[in-house]
C-alpha cells in the first residue's frame, strides 16, 4: 500500500457522531494520520509489534497501524459511544484489505489500562477542556510501552521534554502540524481552526 491509498483509506472512516466536548473528541485529518503512521512505519515499522491506540475514539490510528501490519492493537476509549463506530470501520477495513486483523476493544479511563505492549500510539486530549488530561495519558503510556508516539499541542513543548526525563524517556519532536479543527462544537465559531501541534516521539533509556 502506497501512503496515498492509506490516506484515501482513512478519509472513508466514520467519525464521532456527536463529539463530546469535555472529552475533547477531535478526529485526527486522515492525510495527517497517514503521513504520521507512515513515518512511524519507516522509523520503527509496525510489523509484529503489539499497539496500543490510547483514547482511539473511531480507530484512525489504530487502524492504520493494522493496515501496516501491527499484529495486533488495543483500541482504549473511555466513551462507550466511539466502540460501534469502531467496529463498523474495523470491518470496512477488513473488507478492503482482504484479511482479519487482531484486536481488543478497552472501554475504560486510560489510566486504568492494565496491559504491556510494543508501542502506544495516541492523540489524547490536549487539556483544553480537562486540564492534565494529557499528562494522564503520557505517563500511562510510558508505563505501558517502551516506544510511544504521542501529539500534542506545540506550545507543550517544555512540559512533554520535563516529565519524559523525569520518567526515564527521551523525547523527540518529530513532526508539526497545522491540526484543522473543525466545527463540531457549539462554542466554536470559525468553520475551521487551525491550531499547531507536533508528534513527539518517546523512547525508553532502559
Ligand atoms: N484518536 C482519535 C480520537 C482523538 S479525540 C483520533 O485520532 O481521531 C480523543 C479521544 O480520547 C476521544 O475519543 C475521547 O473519548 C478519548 N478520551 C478522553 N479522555 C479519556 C480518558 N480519560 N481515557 C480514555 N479515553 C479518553
Amino acid at each position: 500500500m502506497k501512503k496515498k491509498e492509506l490516506s484515501i483509506l482513512l478519509s472513508k472512516l466514520k467519525k464521532f457522531e456527536n463529539p463530546n466536548p469535555f472529552l475533547e473528541q477531535y478526529p485526527t485529518d486522515p492525510e495527517i494520520a497517514s503521513s504520521v503512521l507512515w513515518f512511524i512505519d519507516s522509523k520503527d515499522g509496525f510489523s509484529g509489534r503489539v499497539v496500543a491506540d490510547f483514547g482511539s475514539g473511531a480507530g484512525v490510528l489504530g487502524i492504520g497501524a493494522l493496515v501496516l501490519d501491527a499484529k495486533k492493537c488495543y483500541f482504549v476509549d473511555v466513551d462507550k459511544a466511539v466502540f460501534p463506530l469502531l467496529k463498523e470501520n474495523l470491518k470496512f477495513v477488513e473488507k478492503c484489505c482482504g484479511r482479519k486483523f487482531n484486536y481488543v476493544f478497552v472501554n475504560k479511563d486510560v489510566r486504568q489500562f492494565a496491559s504491556k505492549v510494543d508501542l502506544v500510539v495516541q492523540n489524547p486530549p490536549f487539556g483544553v477542556q480537562n486540564p492534565h488530561v494529557d499528562r494522564l495519558f503520557l505517563l500511562k503510556a510510558m508505563e505501558s510501552s517502551p516506544l510511544v508516539y504521542s501529539f500534542h499541542k506545540s506550545e507543550s513543548s517544555s512540559f512533554i521534554s520535563k516529565l519524559c526525563k523525569d520518567n526515564g524517556f527521551d523525547s523527540v519532536l518529530c513532526l508539526k502540524f497545522k491540526f484543522p479543527v473543525r466545527n463540531a462544537m457549539k462554542f466554536h465559531s470559525k468553520k475551521v481552526h487551525f491550531v499547531d501541534v507536533g508528534l513527539w516521539r518517546l523512547g525508553s533509556r532502559e
